[in-house]
């Protein structure tokens, strides 16, 4: 019954399988490709390769495969949704996939994998529910419990990215930014890679990415300060939110801008008064993983229910 745990993580730019021991979670075996811009079908065809491929090099057929993808299968219809890899939107990925294979396949939310890998083995390893934040070109959340992942009646569970984003006195008479999806000012119009990078612009700020913001706050610049110490606040009080709903046991954030080490200090510090607690211990910490979270998560989607 030990056999390898299989899983595929299916990104924008690139597609990447891999294989663990259930046993110790090590790496069997990885591989990725580029995803490929010829649409649907030559995803399916991308995966399946990688499948094979895999199954060859490990000398077995007809492992169960699990799946993150941008989006989720959808629980009313059966199709993914909300995925920003838009060709997968309105397809039966996982049944298309289970044809193909021949086999069973588990698909998932990539934020759901990364709380679940984040869960069994990384930087929530021990805690029993674990929120994972993606803070990256866009915004995606997920929860594990008890190291599996918590879908949700619609399959949109932890999906924080667009609540409304916290205005902060600072923002008045600057312009608000509008949510492509239609709700207005969302934490995914702040709070992602792109959000800090315009907030930064319409405060005053030079055109720069979120990285170049990052360093140019470590050097000294104060508008880059002034706009990461905005970005920290608004964080602080989107996850306060978080805490008051779920009260997870930790909290970890994967994608390019948890790589800024002040936000783990400083967030923590700023959620506290607006959380209804006498104390708030919460721990905020960087993904262990970092980029093979999303395909360690897919593969321990089939991992056993204790
Ligand atoms: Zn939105």
């Amino acid at each position: 019954m030990n056999h390898p745990l299989l899983g595929i993580d299916l990104g924008g730019t690139k597609i990447e399988v891999a294989a663990l021991s259930p046993d110790d979670g090590r790496f069997l075996l990885r591989e990725r490709c580029a995803t490929p811009a010829g649409g649907y079908e030559a995803t399916l065809a991308a995966i399946a390769d990688l499948v094979q491929r895999a199954d060859a090099r490990l000398g077995v057929r007809g492992l169960p495969v699990g799946v993150g993808i941008p989006g989720c299968i959808s629980p009313a219809t059966g199709l993914v949704k909300g995925a920003n890899s838009t060709v997968l939107n309105g397809r039966p990925l996982d049944r298309d996939l289970a044809r193909l294979l021949v086999r069973p396949m588990r698909i998932d939310n990539d934020a759901n994998c990364l709380a679940v890998s984040e869960a069994v083995d990384g930087a929530g390893a021990g805690k029993r529910m674990v929120c994972a934040v993606i803070l990256g070109t866009g915004i995606g959340a997920g929860i594990a419990i008890a190291g599996h992942a918590w879908a949700g009646a619609h399959g949109i569970a932890g999906e924080w990215g667009h609540n409304p984003a916290p205005r902060l006195p600072e923002d008045r008479g600057v312009p608000a930014p509008h949510c492509w999806c239609g709700r207005g000012v969302c934490n995914e119009t702040l709070l992602s890679g792109p959000g800090l990078s315009a907030d930064h612009l319409r405060h005053g700020g030079a055109l720069l990415d979120a990285r170049a913001i990052a360093s140019a706050a470590l050097g000294g610049d104060q508008a880059a300060q002034a706009s990461l110490s905005r970005y920290a606040e608004r964080l602080a009080r989107a996850l306060a939110q978080v805490i008051n709903v779920l009260d997870p046991d930790v909290i970890v954030l994967g994608g390019g801008l948890s790589n800024i080490e002040a936000l783990y200090d400083e967030v923590p510090r700023r959620w506290t008064p607006h959380v209804f607690s006498d104390v708030v211990t919460t721990p905020l910490r960087a993904a262990m993983h970092g980029d093979s979270s999303g395909v360690r998560g897919a593969a321990w989607l089939w991992r056993a229910h204790p």
